[in-house]
């Protein structure tokens, strides 16, 4: 009975000997991982779980073209093993002088650090002809909010498998699995969003920004004009009279207007043609109950069929 005691309390000071000791070496081995949008961020979490340290530069109810950078995120690229970014020029404004003075080699454009998530994605209204920025155009190599495409979701979060699995061999299974629960889960949601959606396919709607053409393709939906004159330009007035009779000639009666944008000029339009304005999550972390990259698209195809069913019944 005495032996068997010590042998237990033997056991339990082994146990918390290692506990201890695995401890911080553990915080300290988690692959610390900087993204620049909270969706890139979701992603890394989803497939990296434990073994990770992931923080996102922008905010999901931030305009990801302008973001106002702070000291704190040079230190937390100076730090990091991984840097994962949109690209397609969307970060442009804010991204390359933090990389460079983060000083840290691992994270440098084309180092084994640094993953842009466009390459692995379907990208849409890609400009044919020469490339340009004239009138401040901020979409000047395709369309960079196609994370909004859950097909482009599961390509990032594979991408980044095998990116962690690069620099962490040790866990390739661990990566693996976590990647392979994560399209399950998605696969599932997928279903249910396309029933929700079915109703209300080849449906018109008019965006703020041109944040939703992936969305739009995916769920069957028709983008037939914009709040801005072109991505990045405020609104004028002989655009708001085009878009308005646009609406008025083709009965559109939705505006899904991105949360960093001003609601007054979609409210004079939305007032003008009967219709009404819908603030949708363009990420992860744009609205509250959007803290995942499922949660996302929960959200904003409930918010959405909801509103077109509204407008079905008037
Ligand atoms: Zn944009």
């Amino acid at each position: 009975m005495k032996h068997r005691f010590v042998r237990t309390v033997f056991s339990l000071l082994a146990t918390g000997a290692l506990l201890l000791a695995a401890g911080p070496a553990a915080a300290a081995d988690k692959l610390k991982v900087v993204t620049t949008t909270e969706d890139l961020a979701a992603l890394a979490r989803e497939v990296g779980g434990d073994r990770v340290e992931v923080e996102s530069i922008a905010r999901g109810y931030q305009d990801p073209h302008f973001v106002e950078t702070k000291p704190s995120f040079i230190l937390k690229l100076n730090r990091a093993d991984l840097l994962v970014l949109v690209g397609l020029a969307l970060e442009i404004g804010w991204l390359p002088p933090l990389i460079t003075q983060s000083r840290n080699p691992k994270v440098q454009m084309n180092a084994k650090g640094y993953l842009d998530a466009s390459q692995f994605c379907q990208i849409l209204e890609i400009p044919t002809g020469q490339i340009t920025r004239a009138m401040g155009d901020v979409h000047p190599l395709g369309n960079p909010h196609y994370l909004l495409d859950p097909g482009n979701g599961r390509r990032i979060a594979d991408a980044i498998r095998i990116k962690l699995t690069e620099l962490r061999p040790a866990d390739t299974s661990y990566f693996q699995q976590r990647f392979d629960d994560f399209s399950r889960r998605l696969a599932e949601a997928e279903k249910r969003w396309d029933e929700k959606m079915a109703p209300y396919r080849g449906r018109k709607i008019v965006t703020y920004h041109r944040s939703w053409p992936n969305f739009a393709a995916r769920f069957g939906l028709d983008v037939v004009g914009y709040v801005e004159p072109k991505p990045g330009i405020q609104p004028s007035p002989s655009h708001t009279i085009e878009l308005i009779s646009e609406m008025k000639a083709q009965n559109v009666k939705l505006i899904v207007v991105e949360p960093y944008f001003e609601t007054k000029t979609p409210q004079s339009i939305a007032s003008q043609v009967s219709g009404q304005v819908l603030v949708l999550a363009p990420s992860v972390g744009g609205a509250p109950d959007a803290t995942d990259y499922i949660k996302l698209f929960d959200h904003d195809v409930a918010a959405i069929a909801a509103a077109l069913g509204q407008a079905q019944r008037k």
